[in-house]
This record gives structure tokens, sequence and C-alpha cells, in this order.
């Protein structure tokens, strides 16, 4: 599907064309900006052309209406759907929408929460419903992934009347936040249920989030995109004691400081310039202004790592995106610095020598470090073409593929050394029913699992033999045996928890125990057939009318070694009212279009 995204902003317009056949290629790109005097500068680049120059297109609604020509002319084609980055959706658009006579008013009532940007975004949408009237049109929101905030985090304590009138925290770069989330979660091969994640978003401007379980649960910036971190021309946090000081010193109205917060703050106000490369070679010369700048920059978003670990009782992961989360590598060490305190450090040679170009998200955490350290690219626009797409999807794809489905119930994978120490020295398991993975088997054997509450006994135990035990249980099982288990992946075995297995030869006590994340087994054949990417992750329907659910954040694993088969452990099979096997059909949605 070919998918034209629209960023319509206050002084420029971006667009891209994505074809989402297979894995999103963008095949044109363009910005206009810097409209004066019946003219603009643009740059493009499509298949491989770079061009950029003066235009006469007088403002963004001439450069929309003259873009289907330049698609045409750089072979970009027509587009099949439009996704328009809309910054505010308010208390009302909580997800992506379909745009029409009746949204866009809708949209429009929100313009007081933003008024420099809503106006904007939607400049773009009209012209767009003109230049392209029988395509359809979709708004993509900036504040929507944060709509899951709980109301302790989006409540400012002030009266009543304000707070009535729409003044509470809303949050923005979302989009960022939510993509970058998924992507590095994907990285470390976990599933982002269970996962605490901070993302930071460092680009002209900048926010941190706080992302438990998947969903944002607090973000740095609020009403406005003014609060929070320090950025480019905006300077993040101020004491709102401000208005009334600079009233009386300086002598300066409401707008004034206003235009002043927006755009005369920030690492311009502290350095002279709003741009951070600009800004680290003069710290680098000895300016020492430039020095300090770096300081607060660095010192503000550390603060708000803590606090968001603070509010999500731990931190698993910390990400880094936006032009300078991905390119600057001193501030990426400047932030972390101190974090140790919290099982937080980075590898400096691999925080100095991160290639997104090569690796799109690379772990940058030293050995040993508990919270991992990913760096990654926004890629908004992507993902603004990607959500456009499935929410399109069931008006233009094909009805949902099957796949088979088989149940887990507890069962063990066992090292050598356990085997010697459960069946005695040199002892060969028997294989006795074959498993649809090949070469797999559970065997004749069976052990016990034993923990501080109580035991579970005659336990599968499957061959072949591992490098390391491992021990799958369901979450019922946890509470019988008395031992919290995590959610992972298969192999993923540092700081699990340890357990007792009794064999009839002796004890064997290990780590290794774990509630196995669901996931697919698929190959490369059926993964190109099904559309699937190893590493990403998909909602799945499983079970009847009745009972069935909705299975999200299912990891796609791909090998040449696998039969397709989709694995859940007994409590999800229970909760879906299915038995020994099922089938499921992957459902387009979020969750596939986000990890991709
Ligand atoms: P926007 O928020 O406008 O999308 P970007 O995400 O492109 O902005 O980020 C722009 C910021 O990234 C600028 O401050 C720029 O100086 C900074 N940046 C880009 N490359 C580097 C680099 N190699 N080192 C330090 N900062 C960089």
């Amino acid at each position: 599907m070919k998918i034209l995204v629209v960023n319509s902003g206050s002084s420029s317009l971006k667009v891209s064309v994505f074809d989402l056949a297979g894995q999103a290629v963008e095949t044109f790109k363009a910005t206009y900006e810097r409209f004066e005097n019946g003219a603009c500068a643009y740059r493009l680049s499509a298949g491989g052309t770079r061009e950029s120059g003066q235009a006469p297109l007088a403002d963004i609604a001439a450069a929309l209406a003259a873009l289907p020509a330049v698609l045409e002319r750089h072979g970009a084609g027509r587009p099949e759907a439009i996704g328009h980055r809309l910054v505010h959706g308010g208390e009302r658009f909580r997800e992506t929408i379909v745009l029409d006579a009746g949204t866009v008013a809708a949209i429009e009532t929100l313009t007081p929460l933003a008024p420099l940007h809503n106006p904007a975004n939607l400049l773009g949408v009209r012209v767009a419903q003109q230049v392209w009237p029988d395509i359809p049109q979709v708004a993509v929101f900036d504040t929507a992934f944060h709509a899951t905030n709980p109301a302790w985090a989006t409540t400012y304590a002030v009266p009543k009347a304000w707070r009535e009138a729409g003044f509470r925290r809303y949050g923005f770069h979302g989009t960022s936040h939510r993509q970058v989330a998924f992507r590095a979660a994907a990285e470390i091969g976990q599933p982002l249920a269970g996962l605490k994640i901070v993302t930071l978003h460092l680009g002209n401007g900048a926010s941190a989030c706080a992302v438990s379980n998947g969903v944002s649960v607090d973000t740095s910036m609020g009403l406005t995109p003014l609060e929070g971190l320090v950025m480019g021309t905006r300077g993040g946090d101020v004491d709102p004691g401000l208005f009334g000081f600079l009233s009386r010193q300086l002598g300066l109205d409401v707008a004034e400081v206003e235009r002043q917060l927006y755009h005369e703050s920030g690492l311009k106000a502290l350095a002279g310039s709003s741009d951070m490369r600009a800004v680290e070679a003069k710290a680098a010369e000895g300016d020492a202004d430039a020095r300090l700048a770096l300081e607060v920059f660095a010192y503000r978003a550390r603060k708000y790592v803590g606090a968001y670990a603070a509010a999500m009782g731990g931190l698993d992961l910390l990400v880094f995106t936006g032009g300078i989360g991905e390119n600057s590598a001193s501030m990426r060490r400047r932030i972390c610095e101190g974090l140790e305190f919290m099982d937080l450090s980075l590898d400096h040679d691999r925080n100095d020598s991160v290639d997104l170009a090569e690796h799109p998200a690379p772990q940058i955490q030293s050995f040993g470090s508990q919270v991992r350290v990913v760096v990654t690219a926004a890629a908004e626009e992507e993902m603004i073409a990607r959500e456009t797409a499935a929410l399109l999807a069931p008006r233009h794809e094909a009805p949902p593929v099957s796949i088979p489905v088989a149940v887990s119930a507890r069962h063990v994978h066992l090292s050598r050394a356990a085997v010697d120490a459960l069946f005695g020295p040199g002892y060969q398991l028997t294989p006795a029913l074959p498993l649809r993975q090949p070469g797999q088997w559970s065997s004749q054997e069976r052990v016990t699992i034993e923990g501080p509450k109580g035991r579970l006994e005659r336990v599968a135990i499957l061959g072949p033999e591992r490098a390391r035990t491992q021990v799958e249980i369901s979450r019922t099982d946890c509470f019988t045996v008395g031992i919290d288990a995590p959610v992972r992946e298969s192999g993923q075995l540092d700081g699990t928890p340890s357990v007792t297995l009794v064999g009839p030869a002796g004890r064997f006590e290990t780590d290794g125990l774990i509630v196995a994340a669901r996931h697919i087994h698929t190959n490369p054949q059926d993964a190109a057939r099904l559309g699937l990417t190893d590493g990403t992750m998909v909602d799945v329907r499983i079970g009847d009318e009745e009972r069935g659910l909705v299975f999200g954040k299912t990891l796609i694993r791909v090998s040449p070694k696998f039969v397709t088969e989709m694995h859940i452990d007994t409590d999800e099979a229970n909760a879906a009212d299915i038995r020994v096997n099922g089938e499921g059909s992957i459902v387009p949605g979020l969750t596939a279009a986000i990890a991709g």
C-alpha cells in the first residue's frame, strides 16, 4: 500500500511517501520551508536522487497543491491513503482516526490547546482533501499514546475552573515514544509486558516518557510542548512564578513571555545556538556558557530518568532517540553518568561506536548492567504510514491467515549436569513422543519441581539436552510453588529465580525458572507468506466467538528449523477456552504496525 505522510507545521511542510508492501520503503521525501516573497526553499529525495533549491510556492497550501505533479515527476505515483500528523488530540482523540467532516470539525474545537500547531496541521488536511478528494485520509495524534497516563500524572494541582477549561497534562511525541519502546523491546528479545522503559526523545523538541507494560504512564511535556526537558529553543520546566516576576522586573506581558519561552530559551538562550552540534563544538573549545548548557541539558534528562524509575518502581530499559539521542555519544554518556546506583552503566566503546545504518537498535550498556540501554532512530513518518495502513487495512487487505496453536503444559529442558544429578551420572533420557518441532521430543522420565510453598509432580522433560536448564511453568504454577517467575522468551535466563528439581537419583537446584512469553515459531517460507518478520510482534485471535481472545504482543521467531506454530501456556489456553490445540489468526492491527 502506498501512503503519503503529511506533516504540515507552522512554518514548514514535510511530506514522505512509503510503500508498505513487505518492509516499509520510503520512496519520496520532501521539505518545503522559509516561505517568503512568493517562494520557498525545498529539499527532496526520491529513488536515489536528491534535489534542493528555491521553488515559486508562496505558502504551505501552494506547496501541497503542487505535490501531485511533483510525485508524478519523481515516479512516486498516486498515494492510496494519506496519513496526517496532528499534534493535539485533546481528551477526545485517543487513537488514530479517519478524517471526515465530523472529525475535522471536532479537531477544530481543540485549537485553544495547541494554537500554533493544530491550525497548521488542519490546513494541511483541508488542502489534501481538496487535492485528493477520493483518497482516504487519517489523523495520527502526538498525544494519543499518552492517553493511558493516570490521573495523578495528568492533573495539575490548580483551581477547578482551570482544570474544567482543559488545563491538564497531555504529552507529545507519542508516536516516537511508542515506536522506539517497541523497537527496543524487540531488540532485547523481551515482550513489553513486564518491561519498565524510559524513552528519551532528544531532538529540537525533547521529551521523556515512562512506558510500563507497553503503555505510557507519564511523560515530560504537559498541556503544551513547553514543559519538561531542555530543548533547542524551549527551556522545559520553569517556575510558573516567572509571569509575575518578569512583568514586574522587565515589564514583559504574557504574550511576550510565552514567545520567549517557545523561541528564545533552551540551548539557544544558554549557549547562543539551538543546535546541539554547535553547542558541543563550543564547549569543546572551552566556552563556559556552552559547558553549562550541556550540564543543564544532561542533568534535567537524568532527573527525569530517575523520576520515572521511581514512578514505575524500577527500570529495565532506557532508550535514546531523536537527533541528539541518536548522534551524540557524549550527551548519552553525560545523561547516564551517576546512574550506577540504579544498576545502569554504559559501555563507553559501544556508546562511541553506535552506527544506526549498520545496526538499527544497538545495546550500549556495560556487561552486568541490569538496566539495558538501546539507541534507535525516531521514525515518526514511517509510524504514521503504518498506522494509516493499519487503520484502513480491513478495506484493503486479504482475510486473516490461520496459524496452528499448541498449548505448552509445564515442562523442563535439562542440562547434562541436571540429568547427572537427577538420574545418575551418565544417564541418557529416553525419547518417548516426538514433538512437532523437528528433532525435539518428550522423554519417558519425569521430574518434580519444588518451591518454598509446594511441589509440581510428574513434570515433562523435553529433549534433547540443552546447555542451560530451563523450567517453564504457568503463572498459576508460580502460586503453587511460591516463586514469582518472570515472563521471558526461551533462552533469556539471566537473573531468573532458582528452583529445586527432584529426580530418582537426587536433587538439583537451578536458576532458569520462567513463565514462557507467548511466541510464534515459523520458517522463512511461511514468514514470507504470512508477512511476518523475525523479532517483531503481532496480535493473534484464538478461540471461538464465546470465549475467544486476542493475544497482543506475540513474538515472532523465524528459523529454517521451525514448523509454523504458536505456543501459549495453559493459563492462556484456559482463558481463551481452548484445549490441547487450536487455530489462531493474525489480527492486522497496532502491535503489528508498530513492531514492524
Ligand atoms: P527535530 O526535533 O526537529 O526532529 P532532530 O531529531 O533532527 O530534530 O534533532 C535535531 C538536534 O539533533 C539538533 O540539536 C542537532 O544539533 C542534534 N544533532 C544531530 N546530529 C548530531 C550529532 N552528530 N551530535 C550532536 N547533536 C546532533
